[in-house]
């Protein structure tokens, strides 16, 4: 039989995908405890946040040859974000690793109770293309900053950048724990088919089913980063000129292909053409007359996703365009697009754009707007821009969504202390700071006692003296 070693520990036949022995090697890896010192997990961290340093320039232009993206835009989101909310894991570890006392109810006195977190184990990391760097390595550290041992599998539509982290990974990590494994579908399900103890994966809902099913086998518990339709809504009191700035900041950097980008407006109809010419000055501004020689605004990332924007163009169903609409194959060029008018059964508004096309429709006040969003999946986020603390507590309270922000888009997921992560269709569970931590934790529960005293309260035979106590302390 044909084989050929790809990593340390994986054997690939012609016909055959098995991981087996690698996910075994992890295994030993934890086994032996090595994961487990808050000096091992702290050195792993200060080795990642290296391995960004000194590989950034290679990562960038990895970033610049699969996505076309420009190097701020790259280093922002793919590395100075990922840094520091490394720092922030790295700083705040030894107090997340503490037990943590709870209160002991009177039948269960004298004792202490603390709950102590506990790594689970080899966890999987599948991540997607459209931030490459920060999804498969934001999770990985998670896994890492919890104690664990982890695989990480970069997406294939990323080409330059899984091989890049392919590359740097065992460079800089402890390979005893820490592994990357490239490839597409065929490797996903063959990953997929071993047993592990957390699977983290970040991409869409057609194939978050597909891990969530493979994982049932195992019993193994998942976090689904899912996407979807994140709705932008603008009351008539907003700051307009703000509002267009940030919606289109939210919406065009990286072609719009982030998972949090503002998917459609609904915009307060008396405000909606001064938006409208705020959004077009706004992208002028940012990329100036034609963005396709702006350096600052990037690609879309292959020739199907190409097609599949061109045709939610040309399917119609919205009064005017607004501007953009040019579009080169050839090049994956898609100009800054906004579409107003948008019927609801658009085709762009029929599944999640993720691309660079803003769908704008009017509504004629805020519940019209809320109706509709509670119309629709849960969304990842939801942004509301409005002058009005009123307002924003009504939108927040009276919608579900993974996370919202406030007169902004996108920043949310910057801020550690928050967690992030989807509500329905657009996932479950959650990561980034304490949040990513326990998400790759087990929470165990240890209740401590001392041999004396030994009350005779809860032993048989249980005489009426003993009932009398227990209603009165339990
Ligand atoms: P993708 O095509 O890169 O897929 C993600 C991963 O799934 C890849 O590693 C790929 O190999 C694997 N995969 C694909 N098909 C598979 C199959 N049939 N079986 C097993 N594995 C398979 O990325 P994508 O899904 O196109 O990413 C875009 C989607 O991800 C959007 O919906 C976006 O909103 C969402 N997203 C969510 C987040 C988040 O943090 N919540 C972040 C980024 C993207």
């Amino acid at each position: 039989m044909l084989s050929l070693r790809q990593h340390e520990g994986v054997t690939t036949t012609e016909h055959r995908l098995d991981y087996g022995p690698l996910v075994d090697e992890m295994r030993a890896g934890f086994a032996s405890g090595l994961t487990r010192p808050i000096e091992w997990r702290r050195s792993q961290l200060r080795q990642i946040q290296r391995l960004l340093a000194e590989g950034e320039e290679e990562l960038l232009a990895a970033l610049a040859t699969d996505l076309g993206k420009p190097t701020l835009e790259g280093w922002a989101a793919d590395i100075g974000l990922v840094s520091a909310e490394i720092g922030y894991l790295h700083d705040h570890l030894d107090k997340w690793m503490r037990p943590e006392k709870v209160r002991v109810p009177m039948i269960a006195q004298p004792g202490k109770a603390t709950i102590v977190p506990e790594p689970l184990g080899v966890a999987l990391v599948v991540a997607p293309w459209n931030y490459p760097v920060q999804l498969a390595v934001l999770p990985m550290a998670a896994a890492i900053a919890a104690g664990n041992a982890v695989v990480a599998k970069p997406s294939e539509l990323a080409p330059t950048v899984s091989a890049a982290l392919a590359r740097l990974v065992p460079r800089y990590l402890d390979q005893r724990a820490v592994a990357v494994v490239e490839g597409a579908v065929p490797e996903t399900t063959a990953l997929l088919a071993q047993r592990w103890d957390h699977i983290f994966y970040t991409g869409n809902g057609r194939v978050g089913r597909v891990v969530m099913a493979a994982a049932a086998e195992h019993l193994t518990p998942v976090t689904l980063e899912l996407g979807g339709k994140s709705p932008v809504i603008v009351d008539r009191d907003a700051n307009l000129t703000v509002a267009a700035r940030r919606i289109a900041w939210g919406k065009f950097a990286n072609a719009g292909q982030t998972c949090v980008a503002p998917d459609y407006a609904l915009v307060h109809e008396a405000v909606a053409d001064q938006l409208l010419d705020e959004l077009t000055r706004a992208v002028n501004r940012f990329y100036g007359g034609d963005p396709r020689h702006s350096p600052d605004y990037g690609r879309i990332v292959n020739g199907s996703h190409f097609r599949r924007l061109s045709g939610l163009i040309d399917g119609g169903g919205f009064e005017r365009l607004v501007f953009g609409g040019d579009r080169d194959e050839a090049a994956r060029y898609i100009a800054p697009t906004v579409l107003s008018g948008v019927a609801s059964d658009a085709p762009v508004m029929g599944e999640e754009i993720f691309g660079p096309i803003l769908a704008v429709r009017t509504v004629p006040d805020m519940d019209a707007a809320m109706a509709e969003v509670n119309a629709g999946d849960k969304p990842l986020a939801l942004y509301a821009f409005t002058e009005s603390k009123r307002t924003a507590e009504r939108i927040v309270a009276g919608t579900s969504s993974g996370g919202v922000c406030v007169n902004g888009t996108v920043l949310h997921l910057g801020v550690p202390g928050l967690p992030f992560g989807g509500v329905g269709e657009s996932g479950m569970g959650a990561y980034h700071g304490r949040t990513g931590f326990d998400t790759f934790s087990h929470r165990k529960a240890v209740l401590t006692r001392p041999a004396r005293p030994d009350l005779p309260v809860p032993y048989p035979p249980y005489r009426r003296w003993k009932g009398r106590v227990m209603r009165r302390f339990l």
